[in-house]
Formats: structure tokens, C-alpha cells, sequence
């Protein structure tokens, strides 16, 4: 295991590269964003805005996009820019969280109240707890169908409601350190990516003895014919502003001030209390992160933050020291109802996932054969 020498990013995360200084491509990447031409690239949205504004409104004359919608700060910042400085009208879609808590639905009832119109979609939630815990289970994932429905949701109703653009957030594997399959990728989603890097397979493989094709509807993404006979356009905000998700976070808050982080001032497994709030089931998602990688949800804030300059690398080590290894504490207990299990049987996957290359044993105790320095 070895480390980024600018930020702590060990290259155990799947498809990060390294160059020979050692150095991430999530780290060269936001290096590389000095040198863009932001103003050209603000044109280049603009010139979007424009399109969008003077398309055919034959079909659909009242929504002018789709905004995937969590709640949280980066996508509200994304809707509230494209409503109140660029004067469009977005329809905001949530896939439900696996596990809905008080604070995921408040701050999206903030929004709302804002001013907004938003489709919120439940999926049959035996399905979504039986494939949860498989996907937990096989994976060390409890997300992985969560994650197709997500993608796949906002662009059924594209279609269907006829509302050809979409806008995502951020390009993870170029921003966060992945594969970057071709330049274009940064600025238009391809759902071939998203399927290779985040979901693994197509969720029509997941018919199961218990499970029919239809119970996967949710998370089948459409035909990629139908998708260009509507001509859908999905473009990640990311590549036309520089992204900076404790920016957003600002952003938000001077917007919305009533805008709830956690209760307690952080995140378990972090220091951060703005970041993906809305699931209870996220807590264990990152703890896995962990085990299996050896990086955990410190690791992960603290490298965006050195690479936005907002903390040097000393400062993110002492956090990551402190934080990274840290049980998902808060929602334990709901996240073991969801997944139908006890504490024993849950501990049991997650020692099958540890990656024995990454940690000793001593005992009951784990420890990191390489931690970060
Ligand atoms: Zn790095």
C-alpha cells in the first residue's frame, strides 16, 4: 500500500493511478483545473442555458431540466444556481435513500419551500432490502442497486416527461481519482462508465429465485437507442465551475441558513458534519470503504480538502489518525434492521471483506499493515 506524497490517498482505491512522483491523478487533476479557462467554460454553459431556453417546447413547455436531487448541499446548490441565477426551471428527482432519517427530509422540504418542484421515488422496499443485503453480503456494498437507481430514475422520467436535459453533479473519476475514460466523459455523462466503475454490472443480471425482471424496473437504465432518439444530454455541473464540495456547502448555507448539518458537530468515521447525510445505511457504506481498501470517510474528505487547499496534508494525517477508524455508531441499529441481521452475522461479512494485503491481525484487534505517514 502506498500513499499519495500530496494528499493521503493510498492506491489501494479501485482504478486511482499514480505517476511517478507518486502522485495521484485525483491531485493532478485538481492541479490541472488551475490552468482551465473557467470564463470559456461559463460560456460554454451559457451556451447551453441558452439552447435549452429556445428549444422546441412542442412537448414540454414547463420543466427546462432534471436535477438529481439528494438534499444535500451539492445538489441544492446545483438547483438553486440553475433556477435563481440562470433562470430555468428544474424538476428535482430523488431516488429514495435506502434508509430515510430527519435530516435528509428536512433540508429537502428547505429546498422545496424555496421554491421548487421535485418527484420523489420510492422503490418496493422488500426488493430494495433483499438487494441492499446481498450486495453487502457479495460485495461489502449495502449501495450497489441503491447506486442503479439513482442513475437510472432521472433519466426514465427524462423520457418520459420529455425534459432532454440533465445535470449531475460532479465527474467522480477524474475529481476524486479514477479511470478518466476520454475528456468528453468530464463534461457528458456515459452510462457505460457509471456501470463499469460504480455498479459493477447490469441490474438485469440480478434476477435472482426471488426476484423477477420487473421487480427491477427501477434500476434498469433505458435502451441507449431510446435515450438518443429523445436526444438526452447529461452534463456533469463540474466541468463547466470548479467544484469544491465544502464550497457548496457555503454556498448552501448562506442560501438556506437554516440548512441542518449533524447534531453532534461530525460523522462518524470523519471530522466533517456537511457531507452525505441523507441515508442512515452511509455510515456502514464508508466503514466498508475501510476494511476493504483501507481508506475510510476521513481519508476521503480530508484529500479534497488538501486538494482545494483548504487544509495541508499534516493537518489532514492528524485527522485521519484520529477519525477513520471510527464504528459507525449512529443509525447501528436501524441499518441492522434494514439488512435483517444481528451484530454477529454483520461483523462476520465485514471480516470476510477485509483485505488480509491490508491488515493484521493481532487477536480480535485490526490493524493497518501500512498506515498513512
Ligand atoms: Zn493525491
Amino acid at each position: 500500500m502506498k500513499y499519495c506524497n500530496k494528499c493521503l490517498m493510498p492506491d489501494t482505491r479501485p482504478r486511482i493511478q499514480f505517476n511517478e512522483e507518486e502522485i495521484c491523478n485525483a491531485c493532478t487533476h485538481s492541479e490541472s483545473k488551475k490552468k482551465i479557462d473557467w470564463k470559456l467554460r461559463k460560456k460554454e454553459f451559457l451556451d447551453i442555458i441558452l439552447k435549452i431556453k429556445n428549444r422546441d417546447k412542442k412537448f414540454n413547455n414547463k420543466y427546462d431540466c432534471i436535477v438529481p436531487w439528494s438534499g444535500g448541499k451539492d445538489s441544492s446548490t446545483i438547483a438553486y444556481k440553475l433556477k435563481f441565477e440562470y433562470d430555468l426551471n428544474p424538476l428535482l428527482v430523488t431516488f429514495s435513500p435506502l434508509i430515510l432519517n430527519e435530516l435528509g427530509n428536512y433540508n429537502r422540504e428547505l429546498l422545496i419551500k424555496a421554491g421548487f418542484d421535485s418527484i420523489f421515488i420510492k422503490p418496493n422496499n422488500k426488493i430494495s432490502k433483499k438487494l441492499s443485503k446481498r450486495f453487502f453480503i457479495e460485495r461489502g456494498n449495502p449501495k450497489v442497486a441503491w447506486d442503479a437507481g439513482i442513475n437510472s430514475t432521472p433519466v426514465q422520467l427524462a423520457i418520459n416527461f420529455k425534459i432532454p436535459f440533465i445535470f449531475y453533479a460532479e465527474h467522480g473519476e477524474s475529481e476524486y481519482g479514477g479511470l478518466v475514460l476520454d475528456e468528453k466523459s468530464q463534461k457528458l455523462r456515459k452510462f457505460e462508465e457509471v456501470i463499469e466503475h460504480q455498479i459493477g454490472d447490469h441490474p438485469e443480471n440480478w434476477v435472482s429465485n426471488d426476484i423477477n425482471l420487473s421487480d427491477l424496473a427501477m434500476y434498469i437504465y433505458p435502451d441507449p437507442e431510446i435515450l438518443e432518439k429523445n436526444n438526452i444530454n447529461a452534463y456533469y455541473f463540474s466541468y463547466f465551475f470548479k467544484w469544491s464540495m465544502f464550497e457548496n456547502y457555503k454556498f448552501i448555507s448562506e442560501k438556506l441558513p437554516e440548512f441542518k448539518t449533524v447534531k453532534n458537530g461530525k460523522t462518524d468515521g470523519t471530522f466533517t458534519n456537511f457531507d452525505s447525510l441523507d441515508d442512515k445505511i452511509d455510515n456502514i457504506y464508508y466503514y466498508m470503504q475501510y476494511i476493504k481498501f483501507g481508506f475510510g470517510r476521513a481519508t476521503r474528505d480530508a484529500c479534497r480538502m488538501i486538494q482545494n487547499n483548504q487544509m495541508t496534508r499534516k493537518e489532514g494525517l492528524e485527522l485521519v489518525k484520529k477519525y477513520d477508524h471510527e464504528l459507525p455508531k449512529l443509525y447501528f441499529k436501524d441499518s441492522l434492521d434494514f439488512l435483517d441481521m444481528n451484530e454477529i452475522e454483520f461483523f462476520d461479512i465485514v471480516n470476510k471483506h477485509r483485505n488480509n494485503e491490508i491488515w493484521e491481525q493481532n487477536n480480535n484487534d485490526f490493524k493497518l499493515r501500512f498506515p498513512p505517514k
